[in-house]
């Protein structure tokens, strides 16, 4: 199978890509004003702010939105869900859903999920959501 395109870590997302390889979901909250927010960079979002800190989430969220692509894209089989996450704290990050059928009867809005890691090579584990099973 054709190998999907991965991210490339850089100075600023360096953090986030270290914990996805320890099984760590990790987020930045800024100490000024307090939001959460996703993702890396560092500087908070909000208002600016360089005082910020990086702390490992829940790993749990709800499902926001999703599309379903059916053509073919180097290293995933159609169809597949193209999903937006609202993790518990706050952010929302963009990802795939596995462990569950690609099609709108089984993917449910507001459905809970959380994270899996799924290891591509030594640098890049991307944190991929699964239901949460009732
Ligand atoms: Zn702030």
């Amino acid at each position: 199978m054709p190998r999907r395109i991965l991210p490339q870590p850089t100075p600023e997302t360096k953090h986030f890509w270290d914990g996805c390889k320890d099984g760590a979901l990790r987020l930045q909250r800024c100490r000024a004003c307090g939001q959460t927010y996703f993702p890396p960079r560092p500087f908070c979002a909000s208002c600016g702010s360089r005082k910020v800190s990086v702390f490992k989430a829940s790993g749990k969220a709800i499902l926001w939105s999703y599309v379903i692509h059916h053509r073919p894209v180097p290293g995933f089989t159609p169809p597949y869900a193209i999903a937006v996450v609202q993790l518990a704290e706050g952010p929302r990050m963009m990802t795939n859903i596995i462990d569950c059928p690609q099609t709108p009867e089984a993917l449910v809005l507001d459905m809970p999920l959380t994270v899996a890691f799924e290891k591509m090579d030594d640098e890049i584990t991307l944190p991929l959501f699964k239901p949460v099973k009732g």
